[in-house]
């Protein structure tokens, strides 16, 4: 297979220069181009020495129809509104989408689905092999499992997040709900104050940390009579995503269009 281009949308972030890293580091890829937002300070610094490597000879732009248009894939880790905004670019250039925004309205999920009607996006609310794994094994303890076990989601994240809960926590929920039968919308509690009255039987409780430098940590607590399991996942640092992401970007390339998961992407799904 010939080497893949990659372009990063919103490079300088904290994804962007993990995905840097991970392009440099992978076999039968190359970096195209790099954009961020209009006035960002990166614009026009080259994104290799932003990453905390040697120079790569691609400077940060914020013009992303023309990476769009040089990159055979493009990598994107940024904002639900500019997601968006590249899903419609992705699907006019013919350009496979790895995404990995969360916190996306439905109106902005609508353009990633309107975008995998005519290329390969692959989406998912975390890369890791460690998190998808945890979500298969959530989906059949909760089919295993009747209503007497509570389902609670924890998780904690860096300050600087800034949706709630986690895209990953709403993930292992509706991997809890499929095993249980339920839709996630019609079962979940999200967040409790006050004088909340009792626990609903068979309702999905989410609950969200914050502070730190935490990448991500999340659990999800089955609360039975007696007894409890918990099935646990702690990040310990952005290039288990990042790497992923050029994984899916390298397993998309000859994809016909649609929309992946990254449970597509590992096998895990037959
Ligand atoms: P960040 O704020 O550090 O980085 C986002 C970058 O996108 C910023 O540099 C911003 O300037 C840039 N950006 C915003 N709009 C843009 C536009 N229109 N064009 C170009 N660049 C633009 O945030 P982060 O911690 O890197 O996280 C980014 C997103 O990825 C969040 O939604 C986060 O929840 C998600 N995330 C997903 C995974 C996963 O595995 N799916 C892992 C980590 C983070």
């Amino acid at each position: 297979m010939a080497d893949l281009a990659i372009g990063i949308v919103g490079a300088a972030g904290r994804m962007g220069l993990a995905l840097t890293r991970a392009v440099g580091e992978a076999a039968g890829c190359h970096l195209v181009g790099a954009t961020e937002m209009p006035g960002h300070g990166a614009l026009g610094a080259d994104i290799g020495t932003l990453a905390g490597g040697a120079a790569l000879g691609v400077a940060v732009t914020e013009d992303a129809g023309a990476l769009f248009a040089a990159a055979d894939a493009v990598l994107d880790f940024t904002a639900p509104q500019a997601t968006a905004a590249h899903g419609a670019l992705a699907a006019d250039n013919v350009t496979v989408l790895v995404t990995g925004t969360t916190g996306l309205d439905a109106d902005q999920q609508a353009m990633i689905e309107a975008a995998a009607r005519s290329v390969a996006v692959v989406q998912a609310a975390n890369f890791s092999v460690g998190i998808n794994l945890a979500m298969a094994l959530v989906e059949q303890t909760a089919r295993l499992l009747d209503a007497d076990f509570d389902i609670e989601v924890v998780e904690m994240h860096h300050r600087h997040k800034v949706d709630a809960p986690s895209g990953t926590a709403l993930a292992l929920g509706r991997a809890a709900a499929k095993g249980r039968g339920v839709e996630l919308d019609a079962v979940a509690q999200r967040g409790r104050d006050g004088i909340t009255g009792a626990r609903e039987r068979g309702a999905i409780g989410f609950a969200s940390l914050r502070g730190g430098d935490v990448v991500g940590e999340h659990s999800v607590v089955f609360a039975g009579p007696g007894e409890r399991l918990e099935i646990t996942h702690k990040a310990g640092g952005r290039e288990i995503f990042a790497r992923g992401a050029v994984r899916a970007a390298r397993w998309a390339a000859d994809k016909p269009a649609g929309l992946y998961s990254m449970a597509d992407v590992l096998g895990f799904n037959g």
